[in-house]
């Protein structure tokens, strides 16, 4: 009787070489730098000014139009504090000389400047 010296051979894993650098392709040179303009460029004058409108392409004069600045809202906080309660405080709000004043284009109303005095 025999006997039977079963070695179950097991199959080498040569093959398996583990890649510790596996390569990372560059999907591709970032040539889209897209700028956001979050901003309206800042110009400083109050008064309306001859300019051309980007969007619509015409030669007109700005409109302007009063809005709350920075400096608005201190005064406001400003006279809140020293006891302008009843309504004093939003005088500033009616101040053109202490508001920003914002210019828009008088044909396609699009906003095209914006002057701060702060
Ligand atoms: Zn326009």
């Amino acid at each position: 009787m025999a006997r039977r010296s079963s070695h179950p051979q097991e199959p080498e894993k040569a093959n398996q070489r583990m890649q510790g650098h596996p390569f990372i392709y560059a999907s591709g040179p970032q040539e889209a730098q897209t700028i956001l303009i979050t901003r309206l460029p800042r110009r400083s004058s109050s008064t309306p000014l001859q300019t051309t409108c980007p969007y619509c392409g015409s030669n007109v004069i700005t409109v302007t139009s009063h809005v709350p600045g920075v400096i608005t809202w201190l005064l406001c906080t400003g006279l809140f504090l020293f006891g302008c309660v009843l309504g004093c405080c939003l005088i500033p709000f009616f101040i053109s000389g202490l508001m920003d004043v914002r210019h828009s284009c008088p044909v396609c109303h699009q906003q095209l400047f914006y002057f701060r005095r702060l």
